[in-house]
């Protein structure tokens, strides 16, 4: 197994300071909401494998994925040499967090359900976590409903969707959070 210092320093050899500062950031929040429990695994800059989402964990690998695009600029960066000026802290640390509850789920019995956002585990994980952040949401799976002969997914009222589920933290802070 690779300690956490050798997946540190080759995260900081292919990626930088950036690349450091994501094991720096993975290690607070995992003392901060997990108890220390996660086994690190690799941090990955690049592209997330589909491409859409900011973030991506792996389970097979327990690799964490996080987009380019968390760094500015966004445009077309080759030849440019990332450094902490162009990485949105805060932004970064929600998507690493994010990315972190897929890991504690999977690395703790993982789960079952209708999908990796809408299942009990995730949604546990998403209240107490909510909560640690003094935030004012909650979150409850989302069960199929028949409302006029359709069926469709109904979020209980108060609770979180599935896109705010598919993006908490960053789905639920202040407009400005991110800009202070
Ligand atoms: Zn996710």
């Amino acid at each position: 197994m690779t300690t956490f210092a050798e997946l540190k320093k080759e995260g900081a050899q292919l990626f930088g300071e950036v690349g450091a500062w994501a094991f720096d950031e993975w290690k607070r929040l995992n003392e901060t909401y997990f108890n220390g429990k996660n086994i690190a695994g690799a941090i990955v800059w690049g592209s997330t494998p589909k491409g859409e989402s900011l973030g991506y964990y792996s389970v097979t690998e327990n690799l964490i994925y996080l987009h380019k695009h968390l760094m500015r600029p966004v445009y077309p960066t080759s030849g440019i040499k990332w450094g902490m000026r162009h990485l949105n802290k805060k932004f970064a640390s929600d998507v690493l967090l994010h990315e972190i509850i897929h890991q504690t789920i999977h690395q703790t019995g993982g789960w079952v359900g209708e999908t990796s956002h809408n299942n009990e585990r995730f949604v546990e994980e998403v209240d107490r976590i909510a909560k640690l952040l003094g935030m004012d949401v909650r979150a409850k799976v989302i069960k199929q409903e028949m409302i006029q002969g359709k069926v469709t997914w109904h979020a209980e009222p108060g609770c979180l969707t599935l896109n705010e589920l598919s993006e908490f933290p960053y789905s639920s802070r202040p407009y400005n959070y991110y800009y202070e």
